[in-house]
């Protein structure tokens, strides 16, 4: 039975799907006027399973949008300098648009050596410090995919958040820090909350927005959320659970985005669209 007040689902699900619907409609133009699909390659290091999966549901929904893909399997055994290497010769390639490099890559790979690698104009996963740097400047340049489709998802509810307290749970490289930067340019006020935070909940229960970005389950309760807030669960943990209390929550919240099929679907549409996107930057040089 749904609580007598219960807030409004945020479907990524849907939202997303309409993303890549228009990113297949603009790689198709793309396609037929330069002769070129759109290219992404995707890089793996190691078989980890869960990468694996990954990587084979970003090429299916490729495939989906007519953006071709070009996957690169590393062994687990491969160094940093060959990781670079390979990234580098991605970076000079004129036939591939974008690069997607999986991680973890795993304890021995220097990741950050790994991502600089990749050349800014093709970073459509938004990982390199050019990137970032780019995004908190608002400057040109592509987002780190789940804090964009984090945003892309506000937007499409409306949600006003000039003025407001955002509170971001988690200060990840693409997640956390990233999702601060992005809901800043938006005028919100933003806390960054994190495992030496003291007394998390005295923090969350000011937030008009709380993005959770942990990897904690149900780490977020209701008693904590402000009447009326709007409430962001990035997380994903084993058995389809988020970083925030579901039923609890959404007694108390305005939005709030199920898992799954709030922020997951939202991370591979704009990594879609962002490949459309420089697939388009980089043939426009080419062919003018
Ligand atoms: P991460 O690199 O492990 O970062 C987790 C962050 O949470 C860190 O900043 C950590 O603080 C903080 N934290 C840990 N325990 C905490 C606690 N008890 N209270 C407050 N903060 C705490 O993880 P991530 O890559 O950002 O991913 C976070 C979650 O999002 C995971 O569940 C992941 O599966 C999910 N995710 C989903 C998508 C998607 O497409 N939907 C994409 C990426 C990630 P410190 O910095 O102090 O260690």
């Amino acid at each position: 039975m749904s609580p007598p007040h219960a807030a409004q689902l945020m479907d990524g699900r849907g939202l997303a799907a309409r993303i890549v619907e228009e990113a297949a409609v603009q790689a198709a133009e793309i396609s037929q006027r330069t002769g070129t699909a759109p290219c992404l390659a995707t890089v793996l290091v190691g078989e980890d399973p869960a990468s694996v999966t990954y990587v084979r549901m970003k090429r299916a929904r490729c495939a989906k949008a007519g953006i071709r893909s070009r996957h690169i399997a590393l062994p687990a055994t491969t160094t940093t300098a060959e990781l670079i290497d390979t990234l580098a010769d991605l970076s000079d390639d004129p036939d591939v648009h974008g690069i997607l490099l999986q991680h973890p890559c795993g304890p021995h790979i220097d990741e950050r050596a790994a991502f600089e690698a990749i050349a800014p104009a093709k970073d459509v996963d938004g990982v390199t410090m050019h990137s970032f740097a780019a995004m908190s400047f608002g400057l040109p340049g592509f987002r780190s995919c789940t804090p964009g489709g984090i945003m892309r998802l506000l937007k499409a509810y409306d949600v006003d958040l000039a003025g407001k307290h955002a509170v971001v749970v988690g200060r990840s490289a693409i997640l956390g820090k990233p999702a601060g930067m992005l809901l800043l340019a938006e005028d919100a006020t933003v806390t960054y909350c994190h495992s030496r935070t003291a007394d998390l909940p005295a923090i969350v229960r000011a937030a008009d927005v709380v993005v959770a970005a942990v990897g904690r389950p149900r780490l977020i309760r209701g008693e904590d959320i402000k009447l009326g807030a709007v409430v962001v669960d990035a997380g994903y943990n084993p058995g389809n659970i988020g970083d925030v209390d579901f039923d609890t929550v959404r007694t108390r919240a305005r939005l709030i985005t199920p898992v799954p099929g709030g922020v997951g679907p939202m991370t591979i549409a704009v990594l879609l669209a962002q490949t459309v996107q420089a697939a388009a930057l980089q043939l426009a040089m080419q062919h003018h």
